[in-house]
């Protein structure tokens, strides 16, 4: 599947609604391809308090459920159908399920397609030593 496929999916996936006041899921939605092939979709779940995660982590926990923790490809909308970035959250939460996953690709721009490794937009990993600055 190309990532304009994986695209039309992810929009497909939006389905915004709001359980109650203290429940939204939906406005969001992240399809991810795992190192097997296998794609899984994942929607955003926001709750009062701070409380919920993103549609990517949402996916990534799909991904998890069934065997799989390498990521090779993510496309992600907003309720737009507007391609999104992956929060620092997202970044940090995919970079620790396994050292492969800073190759893993993310669609950050339609027309031309664009893409980006998870490594270019998480540069400086926490697990490296800190390089002194001006010492
Ligand atoms: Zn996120």
């Amino acid at each position: 599947m190309c990532f304009h496929e994986m695209l039309a999916l992810a929009r497909a996936g939006l389905s915004p609604r709001d359980y109650g006041e203290f429940c939204s899921v939906g406005y969001v939605s992240a399809v991810l391809e795992g190192a097997n092939g296998k794609l899984y979709r994942g929607v955003n779940i926001d709750l009062a308090c701070g409380l919920g995660f993103c549609a990517e982590r949402s996916a990534a926990a799909a991904m998890l459920t069934d065997g799989e923790h390498i990521v090779r490809r993510i496309v992600c909308v907003g309720e737009r159908g507007e391609l999104m970035s992956p929060c620092g959250a997202c970044r940090e939460f995919l970079s620790l399920l396994a050292p492969e996953n800073a190759d893993a690709e993310f669609l950050v721009q339609e027309t031309p397609l664009r893409t980006r490794t998870l490594r270019s937009l998480l540069p400086a990993d926490w697990r490296q030593p800190a390089e002194k600055e001006g010492v």
